[in-house]
């Protein structure tokens, strides 16, 4: 069975746990860098940027898991986990870093306080089945993406155009949204299928 991790600093760590276990995988807790050494892949979950950042530094996961990701270690990130996959961030606090790995720029809290949260359904490419009922909670969007990214998915913005929020570079995939939270398990399964294909 795939082991996959779920970084377990901050964040909706619990609902990624329950989705990967309802579609399959073996998931653990990754919270010091030798927890890394026994997953075959990870998800960053949905919380609070800066302050993951911080707990990822303050518990020597920062080089850990940089070097995992750049090795093509597969990961997702929902949310702040999108933030924290971005090679660059826009509207992040003065100096925040990020892991990387995907040539995006996502502007953080994007979506305005207006309309801060809100439920959208939305087509993601790679799950078949009709659209996935996407939720977005002070979500960040993909403003640029560099020629390997695949735009997987993207929303209406009420002020017109479009923004992206779904985007898949080789083993690394990113939403905006939070999938975890719904009932609806097929973006857990997209990942899965990709670390199945990653192990070969
Ligand atoms: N706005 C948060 C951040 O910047 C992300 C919100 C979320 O993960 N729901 O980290």
């Amino acid at each position: 069975r795939i082991v996959i991790g779920v970084l377990a600093v901050q964040g909706d760590v619990v609902e990624h746990v329950r989705m990967l276990e309802d579609v399959g995988a073996h998931a653990v807790r990754v919270r010091r860098a030798a927890d890394l050494a026994n997953v075959d892949a990870l998800v960053i979950p949905g919380g609070e940027s800066t302050v993951m950042m911080r707990l990822i530094a303050q518990g020597d996961l920062l080089e850990p898991l940089r070097e995992r990701i750049a090795a093509g270690m597969p990961a997702y990130g929902s949310c702040a986990g999108m933030i924290l996959l971005a090679d660059r961030i826009l509207d992040g606090a003065a100096g925040q870093q990020t892991l990387g790995g995907l040539d995006v720029t996502v502007r953080r809290n994007a979506f305005g306080r207006q309309v801060a949260s809100f439920e959208a359904d939305v087509t993601v490419d790679g799950v078949d089945g009709g659209p996935v009922r996407a939720v977005f909670i002070r979500a960040p969007w993909v403003e640029e993406v560099g020629a390997g990214v695949e735009v997987l998915s993207s929303v209406a913005l009420p002020t017109g155009g479009e923004a992206v929020v779904a985007v898949r570079q080789g083993n690394l995939l990113a939403t905006s949204f939070h999938p975890e939270v719904t009932n609806d398990a097929r973006v857990h399964a997209l990942f899965v299928r990709m670390v199945e294909h990653a192990r070969g």
